[in-house]
């Protein structure tokens, strides 16, 4: 038998979780087309991966990539992660169907600039990507907000019946171009005028469609369990798993509720199919919102237009030279982007071990001065939390980041190393694998990468980018399968 590459002698973990097992895979024609002990096939190229791990490509469940994915196709910070595919269009913002209306609404800002919405619909986008040809497969949510756009004069309202006609309108559209589901970002205040009936008249087209509503919820603070509520009564309504978006107890009075929060997770679970994502830092970043200042937190400027030179300090730096209160120099600062250290450390562990709790970066790819989970997120959960700290297994922590989104998000074929599958792969050293971006230094790729495929083309080594770009845009083909 002949194939493009064989790559033998490795530590082979599947993506379903089960133990590893030391087998040789055969790649042709972009798929897996032979696994076993000592294959013998003819193979253009060879690889010993004796010593390393080979898994399933991760699959980033939770990206703001929208325009990243087209304006930067290499997509360094995920390739050299051992990312192969990012789900795009969270938080209610997405790159497509929109039809911008004077200036772009907080949070559609962490996309970029107005000129990186050129897609007044979701076909659009998809052509654009294929067009583009980025480095890792894209599959992509609806995004609420950005409908809201295209419908609404302003934005601190509920929908009328007739905005609502015009969004479905746009989100049947997106679903039948290919989108994966619908997206929500309801703690934001372009979102957070929606009552739960406009949500859930929009979620009801995921009922044919069987796409899933993943919702940045409409709180994470206090009054989180209502929050986690309303999202599992739009999940049920619309009768679609439901993802719960860096699912997180935020807010220095609301730490240590994660027990708490999970349980309502593990409740909701008896009855409908509800998961979460979750990046593995004890600090968030957005837009700065002046909600979220609070001066027991600490918060860093991630970029901002009108003072760009205060990019990297603490909002407590910058109040301090300017002789005003944090609040104050928050307001002066507007439009910003900010990292927030609100979340406690064992909140985020145990929410990170849950069982329905997936790996998402967030990671904000048009920041100047990014949070690291940008370039870290997937090596820090294997180097980290898995081999420094044990959270949990190896094979638990691979399954996290391929076979569990896989089945979720309805990628078809992808996620396992299983015979026909796509040949989205990365070989690691387990022993090695780590982030070394940190809050000072964010840009540094992580070490312990050894070699990536996307759709069977090596993509990236430990000493970069082979230049090669053989993502796809990913259109839902399924049903997601949920356990
Ligand atoms: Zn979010």
């Amino acid at each position: 038998m002949n194939c493009e590459t064989v790559i033998r002698n490795a530590r082979v973990l599947d993506g379903s979780g089960a133990d590893a097992a030391v087998v040789d895979v055969a790649l042709a024609d972009g798929r897996i087309t032979g696994i076993g002990p000592t294959l013998t096939v003819r193979a253009a190229e060879e690889v010993d991966g004796a010593g390393l791990v080979l898994a399933p490509g991760f699959i980033d469940t939770h990206t703001h990539d929208d325009t990243s994915v087209i304006e930067t196709p290499q997509m360094l910070p995920k390739i050299s992660q051992g990312v192969t595919t990012v789900i795009v269009g969270n938080c209610g913002i997405s790159a497509a169907p929109v039809r911008l209306r004077g200036s772009v609404p907080d949070p559609m800002t962490l996309l970029g600039p107005a000129e990186n919405f050129r897609y007044p619909t979701f076909a659009h986008y998809v052509n654009a990507v294929r067009t583009a040809q980025p480095a890792i497969n894209v599959a992509a949510l609806a995004g609420h907000t950005a409908i809201r756009n295209n419908h609404m004069d302003r934005l601190d309202r509920a929908a009328t019946e007739e905005e609502l006609r015009g969004m479905r309108a746009d989100l049947q559209e997106a679903l039948d171009a290919g989108a994966i589901g619908l997206s929500t970002g309801l703690a934001y205040a372009n979102a957070n005028a929606a009552t739960t009936e406009e949500v859930e008249a929009l979620a009801a087209l995921l009922r044919g469609s069987e796409g899933v509503y993943a919702t940045h919820m409409r709180t994470e603070t206090e009054r989180i369990l209502d929050a986690m509520a309303e999202a599992f009564a739009v999940g049920a309504f619309a009768h679609a798993p439901v993802v719960i978006s860096h699912l997180k107890c935020a807010g220095v009075d609301n730490w240590g509720r994660s027990e708490e929060v999970l349980q309502a997770l593990e409740a909701a679970r008896a009855t409908q199919a509800v998961y979460a994502d979750c990046y593995p830092y004890a600090a968030g970043s957005s837009t700065l919102d002046l909600k979220q200042v609070d001066e027991r937190v600490e918060i860093t400027i991630t970029g901002c237009a009108a003072y760009p030179h205060v990019t990297g300090k603490s909002l407590q730096q910058i109040a301090q030279e300017w002789g005003v209160s944090q609040l104050e120099a928050a307001r002066r600062l507007q439009p910003a982007g900010a990292i927030y250290h609100s979340i406690a450390e064992s909140d985020m562990r145990r929410i990170l071990a849950h069982p329905a709790t997936m790996v998402g970066s967030d990671g904000l790819p048009h920041d100047s001065h990014p949070h690291p989970r940008l370039w870290g997120t997937f090596p820090r959960v294997l180097g980290r939390y898995c081999r420094q700290e044990k959270l949990f297994p190896l094979a638990q922590a691979v399954h996290k980041m391929t076979g569990m989104p896989a089945a979720r998000f309805g990628l078809t074929g992808r996620g396992l190393i299983r015979t026909g599958y796509a040949a989205d792969l990365v070989l690691f050293d387990a022993d090695a694998v780590i982030d070394t971006a940190t809050f000072a230094e964010p840009v540094r790729a992580a070490a312990g990468i050894e070699r990536v495929w996307v759709n069977g083309i090596l993509t990236y080594t430990a000493a970069g980018t082979t230049g090669a770009r053989a993502g796809q845009f990913l259109a839902r083909t399924g049903r997601p399968a949920h356990a």
